[in-house]
């Protein structure tokens, strides 16, 4: 058997049928949507190698791997596939890795559903952690340490209670790409080193300050230590990973006050190691590689975060030119940069192939249409364009949606409700500019991209479990209500060219996201109703007699 096992929640390794946004499926409730419809929209699993073992696994868990591979031979680090657990894990097991996003569905998403529904809706993301943590259970002995990280150990923090209901000995929190083996290796054998590691986590507080907390059931790097690990103690994947994932850089530096990864130092990939970690995916089967940060637009970006045409050229070029991959796009940037600098949007698109048949998708942090809520939250978000001699913070937005269309890019947006300081004219100011944007047409076309709105929860209330208790005042249904109107419109226009997979798969997953999404919409709609919000209103304002915003922004 295995002396160290490694495991990844199961919502990420589903291929969601490959249509964009079903990614967010699991963090529906399950008690809305049906196990049928969820079991076939999620897809199909990593599938298994012939000993057992996961095909591909997530970025998170292939760095420990890799990290663990530096002190331990290869039969000793094994990464299962979920049918063939038992395979792996005996008495001489010493650690079982687990990583984890949203196991408790308290992220954001979820959340935003949970408020909605009206209820603690027992979301799929928790249903499939504790079907996992139960099959560990079933076959871990307890001399096993049972270990979970990633980026939702934060859950962790405000229900600790939840670590001993599945014998979890450890959360591990934060960055420990250098220190596995060390780490792995003093759970193991119950000796935690006090000059590496502090037995506690770090918190914020209601005004983003850190905070630390003992506790002996987390552990984080020692307050006073280096506290990430540097680029070169970064290592490389060695086995491909879920959705053709590559990492290339950490941290972002722009400082929304709302956003952990600004706190974390900058680290740029160079494009060899870029390289090296797309040709181990290449190797597994891949033809695509999908560039993670969380700001592409800051990927070696200049002092003001004007973008850096060379590296961005560089990056690109360096990705598309590796044998055997035809496709590759970022997973998150920032919409200032495509308003101010169109040219670098059509430079990137040739050299990415984007067209009709090949649209660009990336995920935008749009937040707000409130320009004071902008200006308060996320003063740097636009720059190096500037709220004001650069046009309003909706005119950057719609400049930066035409343009992106224009090259075949897709943003998906995400915009919060229950921010700090909100008003309602700030909610109708998001209403308005999603409004707007979805009457808006680029060459004759409508525009293309989504909304999501995201539940922001003030830790505390979370800490009572109080959120249930949370009411949707009428602005902030609105906002509801306008992202999801859009977002139907979207399935039904784009559900079907969108899939993958043979025909009848994907004629049978298109018409339920179509369907779902007019459904989604009726309920929001019903849930409107009753709170006394004019629909009507949400459906037209903003509108006016104009249907779209023209910006006068113009950088080159
Ligand atoms: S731009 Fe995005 S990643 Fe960077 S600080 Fe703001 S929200 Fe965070």
């Amino acid at each position: 058997m295995a002396k160290y096992v490694l495991l990844s929640d199961l919502t990420l390794l589903y291929n969601y049928r490959n249509f964009p946004l079903l990614d967010f499926l699991p963090c529906a409730p399950s008690s809305s949507v049906p196990q049928f419809i969820y079991s076939f929209l999620k897809g199909n699993e990593s599938p298994p190698l012939d000993n057992g073992e996961a095909k591909y696994s997530t970025y998170s868990i292939r760095k420990i791997e890799s990290s663990l591979l530096r002190n331990n031979r290869r039969e000793e680090v094994t990464v299962p596939h979920f049918d063939y657990i038992d395979r792996f894990i005996g008495d001489d097991t010493e650690v079982i890795g687990v990583s984890t996003m949203d196991p408790l569905g308290l992220g954001p998403l979820t959340m935003s559903y949970a408020i909605l529904f009206g209820n603690d809706s027992y979301a799929w993301v928790r249903r499939e952690w504790e079907e996992l943590l139960k099959k560990i259970n079933a076959v871990k002995s307890n001399k096993t340490k049972l270990v979970v990280g990633g980026p939702g150990v934060w859950e962790f923090t405000i229900r600790p209670e939840e670590l001993n209901k599945f014998n979890i000995d450890y959360a591990v929190q934060g960055e420990i790409d250098d220190v596995a083996p060390e780490l792995f290796s003093q759970i193991s054998e119950d000796r935690i080193d006090k000059n590496m590691f502090f037995e506690g986590y770090v918190s914020y507080d209601e005004s983003f300050s850190r905070l630390t907390r003992s506790n002996s059931k987390f552990i984080s790097r020692r307050i006073g230590t280096r506290m990430y690990p540097t680029l070169d103690q970064i290592p490389d994947i060695v086995r491909p990973t879920m959705k053709d994932i590559t990492e290339v850089m950490r941290g972002c530096g722009v400082g929304c006050d709302f956003c952990e990864v600004t706190l974390r130092p900058l680290r740029y990939y160079p494009i060899e190691k870029i390289k090296r970690e797309i040709e181990v995916n290449v190797k597994g089967g891949s033809n695509s590689a999908w560039l993670h940060s969380d700001e592409i637009f800051a990927y070696m970006h200049g002092k003001r975060f004007e973008p850096n045409y060379d590296a961005l050229i560089d990056l690109f070029n360096g990705v598309m030119t590796i044998p055997g991959i035809t496709h590759t796009n970022p997973t998150h940037g920032r919409i200032s940069i495509p308003a101010g600098y169109p040219d670098l949007i059509r430079k990137l698109s040739d050299i990415m192939r984007a067209g009709p048949d090949n649209w660009i998708g990336i995920q935008v942090g749009l937040e707000t249409g409130s320009e004071r809520l902008a200006k308060i939250h996320m003063p740097n978000k636009t720059l190096p364009l500037k709220v004001g001699s650069d046009g309003s913070w909706q005119q950057i937005v719609w400049k930066g949606v035409y343009n992106m269309n224009l090259y075949y890019w897709r943003p998906a947006f995400t915009v919060q409700v229950g921010q700090g300081d909100e008003t309602d004219e700030d909610n109708w100011e998001t209403v308005s500019l999603i409004n707007r944007l979805s009457n808006s047409e680029v060459n004759g076309k409508p525009f293309e991209f989504t909304v999501t709105p995201m539940q922001n929860i003030p830790l505390g209330l979370l800490k009572n479990r109080e959120f249930s208790a949370i009411k949707l005042s009428e602005s902030q249904l609105a906002v509801y209500y306008a992202s999801y109107r859009h977002l139907a419109k979207m399935a039904a226009r784009d559900a079907y060219s969108e899939g993958g997979g043979n025909i009848l798969a994907r004629l049978g997953a298109s018409a339920l996201i179509s369907l779902g999404g007019r459904a989604m919409l009726r309920y929001v709609e019903s849930i409107c109703r009753k709170n006394g919000l004019d629909v009507e209103k949400v459906k037209n304002y903003g509108l006016g007699n104009q249907k779209t915003v023209i910006a006068p922004v113009q950088m080159n």
